[in-house]
């Protein structure tokens, strides 16, 4: 017996499904969305926002520091900050309780219906819910997966005790004296770099050859370098073998194949996230996977038939921005309107210190690109060294970096590592939407002083017609 029949179901309501479910209110659609845990999933919850909440604290504690230490050359002086760390914590969770509660009241206003409980596919057009009161059955005629993703658990060492993962990291109300980050990816970083600037002593065991393997090496050397600056050890190359004996800490093997003992209060594990399938009821469906993850095509369309997944469950990139636009395109295509996947690229950021932000091609990916295609690349990459905002905020390190066709000056990609370079991806992402060329950013007038104006002057280089270097 059906309970619900609705136009369109939506299974989790991260980034990807509340912002579908919100799209699908709006254009009339009857939408229910079903949750098992808290609105606005692992971004609103336990990642984005708790985590650049938590790096903020962080931020502020290192430039009291710094002051306190008379390290500044400005002349500032200050007394040595204290940090309670419980009281941060509070505040952090009163950001995601209000953003919990704007993401309801946004369902709402879309009049879309929201169900509290776990969802179980028992065939493509009915799932049951597990509730408080009981079971219900929705029958739907499109059903959009967006159950998201959960951290990676190595097994020689599962979570639980000193083993934490980020969503443990980012609760903890005590310092630990000494932190071990298996992972030097994004979230190992952006945390460790965190904790670093708190006051714990850091060490990064990263099994690649360096950090943020994701990133090419001129963006991350200035994150590399400031890691060093705060103490923080990273052992590249170095695998994470499972708990001490007396279980106090971590044994690796180094990069030169030597067994070491990392002693730690606690060891935060980052070394990816995985699909959330369990428990979905996919034995019931016929769904292509790409490994673990929901294998979908250019609309979001799965193997089957008015079955759509968006967001992390689909795989890498595994960004909130890609699950939100996602999110739209499934809600107007089920509406009837004629939409597929067309973007022209999705930045990424790491909000290391300093930040990284790449928006479409890196120089090796372009050139790459243009050996199929026929064209050659040229690159203009502007130092913030020679900005007078960067100068300004004490601020030098890191540059912007611009990648064009050679012979029609078309922007394919843009690049920048500095203290507060994550604001620029949205001036990079629209020059590339917009399929700018380099006469199109250096005759746009940026606003003096500002680190966009290393955006212009990149471009500028590019072009052979640099105006401050
Ligand atoms: P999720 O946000 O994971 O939401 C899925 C939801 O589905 C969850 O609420 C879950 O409870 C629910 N669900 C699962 N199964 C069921 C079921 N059977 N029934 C009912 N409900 C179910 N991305 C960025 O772009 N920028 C960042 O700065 C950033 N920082 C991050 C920091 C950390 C520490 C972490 C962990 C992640 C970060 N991310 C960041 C990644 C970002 O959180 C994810 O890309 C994003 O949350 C994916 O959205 P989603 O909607 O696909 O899934
Ligand atoms: P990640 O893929 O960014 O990094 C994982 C790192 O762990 C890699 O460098 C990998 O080489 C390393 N690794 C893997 N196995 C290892 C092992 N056994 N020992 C040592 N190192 C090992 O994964 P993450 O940091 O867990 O983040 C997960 C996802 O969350 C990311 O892919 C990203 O999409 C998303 N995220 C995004 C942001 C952001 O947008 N700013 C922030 C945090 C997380």
């Amino acid at each position: 017996m059906t309970d619900i029949t609705c136009k369109l179901l939506v299974i989790g309501a991260g980034p990807g499904g509340y912002v579908c479910a919100i799209r699908a209110g709006q254009l009339g659609l009857d939408t229910v969305i079903v949750e098992s845990t808290k609105l606005g999933g692992s971004c609103l919850n336990v990642g984005c926002i708790p985590s650049k909440a938590m790096i903020h604290v962080a931020e502020e504690f290192e430039k009291a520091a710094q002051a306190a230490a008379g390290a500044t050359p400005f002349g500032l002086s200050v007394s040595a900050p204290a940090l309670d760390l419980k009281q941060a914590v509070a505040w952090k969770d009163g950001i995601v309780q209000r953003l919990n509660n704007g993401v309801a009241a946004l369902l709402r206003r879309a009049k879309v219906k929201i169900v509290h409980g776990q969802a179980r596919f028992s065939d493509g057009k009915t799932v049951i819910v597990e509730t408080e009161t009981g079971p219900k059955t929705i029958s739907a005629e499109a059903v959009v997966i967006a159950t998201g993703s959960a951290p990676v658990e190595l097994p020689m060492l599962p979570f639980g005790g000193r083993v934490i993962s980020s969503t443990g990291a980012l609760a903890l109300t005590e310092l630990p004296k000494r932190l071990v980050v298996v992972g030097g990816g994004y979230i190992g970083l952006e945390l460790g770099t965190a904790f670093a600037k708190l006051g714990s002593k850091v060490t990064v065991v990263e099994a690649q050859e360096r950090i943020l393997p994701l990133y090419d090496q001129e963006l991350t050397a200035p994150v590399a370098k400031h890691l060093e600056g705060l103490g923080v050890t990273v052992l590249t190359g170095a695998k994470a073998l499972g708990p001490t004996p007396k279980g106090d800490g971590l044994r690796i093997e180094t990069a030169d194949g030597k067994e070491k003992s990392l002693p730690a209060e606690r060891v935060l594990v980052t070394v990816g996230r995985r699909p959330v399938t369990d428990g979905l009821g996919l034995e019931n469906l016929v769904l292509d996977m790409d490994g673990r993850f929901i294998r979908i095509g250019e609309r979001c369309e799965t193997a089957m038939r008015g079955i759509y997944a968006i967001g992390d469950v689909t795989g890498e990139p595994m960004l909130a921005h890609r699950a939100m636009a996602q999110g739209e395109m499934v809600a107007e295509i089920v509406a009837g309107e004629r939409r597929a996947w067309d973007k022209a690229c999705i930045p990424a950021i790491c909000f290391t210190d300093p930040e990284i932000v790449s928006a479409g091609l890196s120089p090796t990916e372009a050139k790459a690109a243009g050996r199929k295609a026929g064209f050659e690349i040229k690159t203009g990459q502007f130092p913030f060294a020679a900005n007078g905002r960067a100068m300004t905020r004490h601020a030098e390190t890191g540059f912007v970096r611009v990648v064009a066709r050679a012979d029609n000056h078309l922007v394919l990609g843009v690049q920048a590592v500095g203290q507060g370079v994550s604001e620029l991806s949205a001036a990079f992402g629209l020059a590339i939407e917009m399929g700018a060329r380099l006469e199109d950013v250096t005759g746009t007038i940026h606003a003096h002083p500002t680190l966009g104006e290393g955006f212009q002057e990149a471009a500028l280089k590019a072009l052979g017609q640099a105006l401050h270097i």
